[in-house]
């Protein structure tokens, strides 16, 4: 919202709570039910306590020029003082929480530190000749804006970050409180539109039931909170918070991303039901993340997690991750204030190759621009019209060698601690790996001068995700030792589907015979031309889609930690010739619904021991 053009103009910010509703349900009311996004499993039903936006008024008047350092000097205090309030809560949160959860407010200092946004902020107060908070929030809601288009998730839930600062920064100015203080006392549900970082950190564990909210994906600040304290929580709803009123009863499934408003007797009954089947299938499933990962008749099969810091490898170990087939390290370019340095990288590098204890660690070079977008001015990354297509990855690096080569020497010297080995993104042929391969010579020609160590014998890998390297993947077999499939581009720039796009997400169709036959292909090649080949897609973290990559030959399978147990009792569940004919089926099959049901039809059929 933008503040109006003179006087005070209402600004939404969220702040608890706010009304508070208690079980009185006099009569029946309607059942009505909303479908959003699934962020943390479990199952959870009571009153409803929705967190309304408060509203706080953003000044706006003149100042002339002279007065302007008596607002800059407002603004710095403000700074200041919202430093501190943020850092006190990034200490709370350490000690209720731990060091992960408390990282999100990171984000927030880096929000406040950030000098070009500062200066924008001053110049446009020195232009526009008014206070602070006016040119604050309508700079602040430029960035929200801009932050809240770009595709990458993970970044458009920012502006989150942002928007809670810039609230925390007009209060300061204005003197307003965000917090009226009150808390619901009794066993809740929290509805609202969104949950900001500040107030996720405030939730009372004892007293949540579940989180709700309007907006939001997978990666918000919700759902890592959610998470870590093992409530359900759905997000995306659209615009649940203006539909509930107090009195309501609100029934949360995490699994399925369903919110039931209040359920009759008969849905309390199913979901009641439903929750006691979906925790005892977890609990069966997690059992199975302990046992060797192999088919029925004894043929193993590499299940191994995705990344995106140290820490995350050591809690990849203890759900059985046979190794870390992906390791995201954009991400350590995204979270920090500057580019990390080669010692920080290795250190990140280090910790994952040592918690995998000599299992394999795929660390894949730097794959930010496109939609991955990086705070770090440094990186020099500008606004593109088709960043899918544009300046990202591997194309990045290859224009940036010192940066590239920081980072390869960081993992060569990392290669001493483990079993890693190094995977490029976003190759398109064999020119571009030659390239990448002549820029790793030189990063190891260096650190021999220098007499530091690495693994001399360390294998390179070609991420498959762009069809010209699938189609030419025979081309690339003499530059590199394994393939790893990156089915989430591959598709979309196979079928030409914009993989964040809701308008055309029926047409990202992983099942498409196009699909299969491409990695029928890649496969194919890299055994002929003797290089391992493995998958790090959402693909492979699909339990229905299990079967079909290890039938077309896929042995090894990264995914996200928290989907192996399921994967692992698939993989279990199955002989190597199910798949196999799974495989054929799909081959010949021309309908890719078709083929989706087929698989599904044999999934649940595996299912059907554990459920
Ligand atoms: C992929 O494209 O499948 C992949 C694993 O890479 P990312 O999702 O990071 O683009
Ligand atoms: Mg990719």
């Amino acid at each position: 919202m933008k503040p109006s053009e003179g006087g005070f103009a209402a600004v939404s910010v969220a702040a608890w709570p706010v009304i508070n509703c208690y079980v009185t349900m006099e009569s029946r009311k309607e059942e009505r039910e909303y479908s959003g996004i699934g962020a943390s499993p479990g199952i959870a039903h009571g009153p409803v306590s929705i967190l309304r936006e408060k509203e706080i008024a953003i000044p706006k008047y003149q100042v002339e020029i002279e007065h302007h350092h008596a607002e800059v000097a407002r603004f710095e205090n403000a700074l200041l003082s919202t430093r501190k309030q943020i850092q006190k809560i990034r200490d709370q949160v350490e000690g209720s929480l731990g060091e992960e959860e408390a990282r999100i407010f990171d984000a927030h200092l880096m929000v406040l530190e950030d000098q070009a946004l500062i200066d924008e902020i001053v110049r446009e107060m020195q232009a526009a000749e008014e206070n602070v908070e006016a040119s604050l929030w309508r700079v602040g809601t430029r960035y929200i804006e801009a932050f809240g288009q770009i595709d990458d998730e993970y970044l458009r839930e920012r502006a989150s970050d942002i928007r809670d600062v810039m609230r925390r920064l007009i209060s300061n100015l204005t003197g307003e409180s965000l917090d009226d203080g009150e808390r619901p006392d009794n066993k809740h549900v929290v509805v609202a539109q969104e949950i900001a970082p500040s107030d996720s950190a405030s939730i009372d564990k004892d007293h949540v039931l579940a989180l709700v909210t309007d907006l939001g994906g997978k990666t918000g600040h919700t759902v890592i909170v959610a998470r870590s304290m093992n409530i359900p929580a759905v997000v995306g709803l659209g615009n649940i918070s203006q539909s509930v009123v107090p009195g309501d009863i609100v029934l949360v499934d995490g699994y399925e991303g369903k919110v039931v408003v209040n359920p009759s007797e008969d849905t309390l009954f199913r979901y009641g039901k439903l929750k006691d089947e979906r925790a005892s299938i977890e609990e069966r499933l997690f059992a199975f993340s302990k046992k060797v990962s192999e088919t029925q008749d004894g043929h193993p099969i590499q299940l191994q997690a995705n990344i995106e810091s140290a820490e995350e490898s050591v809690k990849a170990v203890e759900i059985g991750a046979d190794g870390v087939g992906l390791f995201r390290t954009e991400y350590l370019f995204l979270n920090t204030r500057s580019l990390p340095t080669e010692d920080e990288q290795f250190e990140a590098y280090r910790g994952a190759a040592e918690a995998m204890g000599g299992r394999p660690v795929v660390i894949r070079t730097l794959d930010l621009g496109g939609d991955k977008m990086s705070l770090s001015p440094e990186l020099g990354m500008q606004h593109e019209f088709n960043p899918f297509l544009g300046y990202r990855a591997i194309r990045y690096c290859l224009d940036n060698i010192d940066i590239f080569t920081t980072q390869l020497r960081a993992i060569l010297r990392a290669s001493v601690h483990g079993n890693v080995r190094i995977m490029y993104p976003m190759i398109s042929g064999f020119e571009e790996l030659k390239q990448a391969n002549e820029c790793l010579e030189i990063a190891k020609e260096q650190l021999r001068s220098e007499e530091i160590a690495f693994d001399e014998s360390i294998e390179t890998g070609s991420m498959i995700e762009i069809p010209s390297a699938a189609i030419a993947c025979d081309t690339l077999v003499s530059e590199c030792s394994f393939f790893s499939i990156g089915s989430n581009d591959l598709i979309q720039y196979l079928m030409a589907v914009d993989r964040l796009n809701d308008r055309v997400a029926h047409l990202y169709e992983p099942t498409h015979p196009a699909v299969i036959r491409m990695l029928d292909m890649v496969v194919k090649n890299a055994r002929e031309g003797n290089v391992e080949v493995s998958i790090c897609g959402e693909m492979a973290g699909d339990p229905i889609l299990v079967p079909l990559l290890i039938g077309l030959g896929i042995e090894s399978l990264s995914m996200s930690p928290s989907l192996l147990p399921h994967a692992k009792f698939v993989v279990q569940s199955m002989e190597l010739s199910e798949a196999r004919d799974l495989a054929k089926m799909a081959l010949s099959e021309t309908d890719g619904i078709k083929i989706l049901e087929n698989l599904t039809a044999f999934y649940n059929s595996r299912m059907e021991s554990i459920s």
